[in-house]
């Protein structure tokens, strides 16, 4: 079977036991601040499982795409060494939702695995939780007991809470599992050693393949755990592991999943890909550098097209880490000296067609971006690897340390990287330990290691002081998680709190209440929370600083809590604001599509903010948006606010039914079966989108772009205004004009009469250049007379008139042409200021051991001031005039 049939089977299995197959979650996680990416199937289920959201159906089938690079979940450091880890990959997964439990799901999966894929049963092993006394947690004696129907005994293991009760993160949804694990191994093998004794221990052909979680508990804050609402099924199979188990293969990489890419990589590279080499023999980097650049071109090209692209900070510096490390292979390894990974963006978009289309459709889009974060890394590579030979140029001697006794000591001779040093090679140039050790390695120097971990602790302990949250657990007083959102219809509702907790971050203390229902607008799709008050009976005010969405929640944030918590109250979504915020929010839209029209089709939201002052839109375009393309764009939207356009919306259309009418919808998010349509005007601007709207066009008043400029690669972006700000806008511009107007005293028309202006400047500059000229030459002249003999010395000590430091320069260098054996030292008053020039002639520099930098600083003493250049020319410049005469006496004393 391909692996393309592989998967198929694996959904239509499960869609013939009942199950809706759904699609995959983007890989980026907007709406959960305790994870950054996608690293199970279960993430999009989240609030299923803690009872904030129901569907539609119980049972569900999927393909996730999966990362497992950050948090609880990090394989990074295996990925490439070993054959079985990716940083991303597929997680096949069948999903009971309060459904089918521990029975159902054991036996279809024994039934998928050795009926359907025919996989040889004896080779299988299953696990189950031994139970924890710690945690309070049973022995899974159902689990056992459900495999002793399909297994033999000998093949049913128990496991520990490490491998046997699965968890997401610190907090959150969890519970007992079972584990599938398959032997791979040659029967000679087998007979020699026995396979359970393998399972769960590291053995690269014994290897987990599918985990079936039985979920029952929330994992709480305090670790304690509480159960949930229902019981559900949630299971995760790794599909690029499955593929190599159903075609015989010995390593992930080999099977059709990874072989394209891999030979495309060694005829790139002219290097073979030897798959069974050991560590440490030779070819033996090159064959990880390729397993490296294969998978990490899948996590990289993935996360950007679902819209996280390469950045400095929190998720889009783990897609830079990445990147760079398949960069750095690749460079140390394969040699590719020029950018090379993106050409592996074609190859995995073809591969991925029709099964996760959002990256076939944004190719170039991705590969531009990959291209010019190599380009960029390229050039830091260089000048790291330069940091590094200068760190490495000076070599240590043998030293001597004395005690604090007085004893001494001798260390022997050795070269060390310092820790610090290692340190600024990965902080700042993006260089990972390793790479550092192993360049000193080829000098023969050393790393220190421990001093580096000390100062990447420190780096850590700083972040986390600055970033710190400590978040409560939920108080709950409705044990009613349904919450009701009213705000597109009103800006008022009345409301009982449900839940609140406190958090911590800062040293300040806040509060996040969640209301049975609410018209406040929570951060999403770009719009930023409502703010607002809630007003309780007793004529309490809670003012509401922010509104955000926790998985199915809507978390107003406050300053404190009420005095009557239980009390029934109003909460009010500042009406200014939100007006404001409508405006913008309509006009992201009608830009948007003005943009289409009027760039092309291929213009793509890459990232929006819409608040109540004004909208930002960042955009997939490859060149500047010209001041023509900008003007056409804005003629367009207003426009179409002028045909004050009502908005249509409609809250619940089948999404696939909005696609095929030709909807915008944005790549990374996720939608779900049923989604909100806003359209003005059909054959306008249609979106899907969750944010609130003005009720007709006409509300926005006026549109104006403020700018236009590059974000980063292939992306652009614009900064728009709207209504009583664009208002504003046009009234500073005209009062700026007026202003002009008045200083130019009135003219008819104040282009030309700017253009008038400047040109008579220039005429005037070139005017008073050429009198500067006339007065030099005579200045130079009559100073070349006054020159005194003293000691074989032409000297000059002189106060001249001229109106800058260039000028009296000039002058300078035409009396060493004219005066031999020149000391020549000239004060002026430039705007006020008192400057010093000396100038010596080169034989008298040599001969007398004369530095006219020397000589200036001392002479600008006199001017409170300080000055240096060459030997034979420099100037100094001060801040007292009337020490110009002091210093011109002065002079003398360093010729007599
Ligand atoms: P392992 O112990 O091998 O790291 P795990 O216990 O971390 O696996 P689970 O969290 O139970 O794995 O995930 C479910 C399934 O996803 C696993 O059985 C495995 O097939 C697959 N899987 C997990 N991590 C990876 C990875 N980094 N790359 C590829 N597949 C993976
Ligand atoms: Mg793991």
């Amino acid at each position: 079977m391909t692996a393309n049939e592989i998967r198929k089977a694996f959904l239509d299995f499960f869609a013939s036991k009942g199950h809706t197959i759904v699609p995959s979650a983007p890989i980026v996680i907007k709406n959960d601040p305790t994870l950054m990416f996608t690293n199970a199937g279960m993430n999009q289920f989240k609030a299923i499982f803690l009872g904030e959201e129901t569907l539609k159906f119980t049972r569900a089938v999927d393909t996730q795409r999966c990362l497992r690079v950050s948090g609880k979940h990090n394989d990074l450091e295996e990925v490439g060494i070993d054959t079985y880890h990716h940083t991303m990959f597929e997680m096949l997964g069948n999903w009971s939702f309060g459904d089918y439990f521990k029975k159902e799901a054991i036996a279809w999966s024994w039934e998928l695995l050795t009926e359907v894929y025919k996989i040889d049963k004896s080779r299988l092993y299953v696990t189950y939780f031994e139970g924890d006394e710690k945690e309070g947690l049973e022995k899974d004696t159902e689990t056992y007991n459900f495999w002793k129907e399909f297994v033999a005994e000998a093949n049913i293991l128990p496991g520990n809470k490490k491998d046997n009760f699965w968890e997401m993160g610190e907090t959150g949804p969890c519970g007992p599992s079972s584990e599938i694990h398959y032997d791979n191994r040659p029967d000679s093998e087998r007979a020699l050693v026995d396979g359970a004794t393998l399972v769960n221990g590291d053995h690269d052909q014994v290897i987990e393949i599918w985990n079936n979680v039985f979920m029952q508990f929330n994992r709480l804050k305090d670790g304690s755990l509480q159960l949930l609402p229902a019981k559900h099924v949630d299971t995760g199979m790794g599909f690029e592991r499955l593929v190599r188990v159903m075609q015989g293969k010995t390593s992930n990489y080999d099977t059709d999943v990874f072989q394209p890419m891999i030979s495309f990589i060694a005829e790139r590279s002219g290097k073979k890909y030897n798959s069974a080499v050991k560590p440490g023999r030779e070819g033996w980097n090159e064959a990880v550098a390729m397993r490296v650049l294969a998978d990490h071109i899948r996590a990289i090209s993935f996360a950007i097209a679902d819209g996280q692209l390469p950045s400095n900070n929190k998720a889009g510096y783990v897609i830079r880490r990445i990147l760079r490390r398949a960069v750095r292979y690749s460079y140390q390894y394969l040699e590719f000296k020029e950018p090379f990974l993106n050409q592996l963006v074609p190859l995995l978009a073809e591969q991925f067609k029709r099964v996760f289309d959002n990256l076939y459709d944004q190719k170039d889009f991705v590969q531009k971006v990959v291209l010019e974060e190599e380009i960029s890394f390229l050039r830091t590579l260089l000048s790291g690897i330069n940091r590094f030979n200068q760190m490495t140029s000076v070599f240590a001697t043998a030293q001597t340390v004395v005690n604090g006794d007085g004893t001494q000591i001798h260390t022997p001779y050795k070269n060390v990287v310092s820790g610090k040093n290692a340190f600024e090679l990965s902080d700042t140039y993006g260089f990972p330990l390793d790479l550092t050790e192993l360049m000193a390695r080829e000098k023969g120097w050393q790393v220190d290691v421990k001093g580096f971990n000390e100062a990447l602790q420190q780096q850590k302990t700083r972040s986390r002081a600055a970033t710190a949250i400590d978040t409560g657990d939920w108080v709950v007083l409705k044990d009613d998680d349904t919450v009701e959102f009213t705000g597109y219809d009103e800006t008022e509702s009345i409301a009982h709190i449900v839940k609140y907790r406190k958090v911590k971050a800062k040293g300040t203390e806040q509060y996040q209440i969640v209301l049975d229902k609410t018209p406040f607008y929570a951060e999403s799709g770009g719009q930023v929370g409502d703010k607002g008050e809630l007003v309780f009976p007793v004529g309490e005010v809670i003012y509401v600083t922010d509104t955000k969405k926790e998985n199915g929640l809507i978390v107003h944030f406050t300053d404190k809590l009420p005095e009557d918590i239980d009390d029934a109250l109003t909460a009010i979504v500042d009406p200014a604001l939100r007006n404001r915020t409508n405006s913008n929010h309509s006009a992201t839209h009608l830009l948007h599509a003005a943009m289409k029209q009027v760039l092309g089709a291929h213009v793509n939201q890459k990232g929006s903010l819409v608040n109540s002052d004004y909208l930002r839109f960042d955009f997939s375009h490859f060149a500047k948006v010209t001041d023509d393309e900008l003007a056409q764009i804005e003629a367009i939207v207003n426009q179409k606010v002028r045909e004050n356009i009502p908005l249509k919306e409609e809250r619940s259309v089948l999404y696939a039914e909005a696609i095929t009418s030709g909807v915008t919808a944005l790549f990374g998010e996720k939608y779900g079966e049923y989604v909100r349509v806003i359209t003005f005007d059909d054959e306008f601007s249609k979106e899907l989108c969750g944010g609130t709207h003005v009720k007709a066009t006409g509300q926005i008043g006026f549109f104006k772009i403020i700018s236009e400029s590059a974000v980063a690669a292939g992306v652009r972006r614009i900064e728009a205004i709207t209504g009583i700000a664009a208002e504003d806008y046009i009234i500073a511009q005209n009062k700026l004009v007026q202003h002009l107007k008045e200083l130019l005293k009135n003219p008819k028309d104040i282009s030309k009469s700017v253009e008038a202006l400047l040109e008579e400047n220039s005429k005037l500059k070139k005017e008073i250049e050429k009198s500067v000229l006339e007065k030099s030459a005579g200045l130079k002249n009559e100073l070349a007379e006054k020159a005194e003999q003293i000691n074989g010395i032409n000297f000059i000590a002189q106060k001249v008139q001229l109106p800058n430091a260039d000028a009296i320069k000039n002058l300078a260098y035409q009396l060493k042409d004219i005066v031999s054996d020149l000391f020549l030292v000239l004060a002026a008053e430039i705007d006020g200021k008192p400057s010093l020039t000396v100038m010596i002639a080169e034989n008298l520099v040599k001969e007398k051991n004369l530095n006219a930098g020397a000589i200036v600083r001392e002479l600008a003493k006199e001017i409170k001031g300080g000055g240096g250049g060459q030997p034979f020319f420099a100037t100094a410049g001060g801040s007292d005039i009337s020490g110009l005469d002091k210093a011109l006496e002065k002079a003398k004393s360093f010729v007599a």
